[in-house]
């Protein structure tokens, strides 16, 4: 089996999208994962972005710009 990102639920998507509002306008972000409390990363690459929690096997959300 392979071990890999879970969905988040709506209200940590909804957490987790607001972080990449602030990687957008400011680079940086405060806001911290909702689910285990690290801190996130935003990555924009041609297929869209995403914005995840630095544990490999917590949670991620994929969007296609805002
Ligand atoms: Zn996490």
């Amino acid at each position: 089996m392979v071990m890999t990102r879970e969905r988040p639920t709506e209200a940590e998507a909804n957490i987790l999208l607001d972080a990449q509002r602030g990687y957008i306008k400011r680079g940086n972000t405060a806001v911290r994962c909702p689910r285990c409390g690290k801190p996130l990363e935003y990555r924009c690459g041609e297929s869209g972005e995403t914005i995840c929690c630095t544990d490999e096997y917590c949670i991620v959300v994929y969007s296609r710009g805002i």
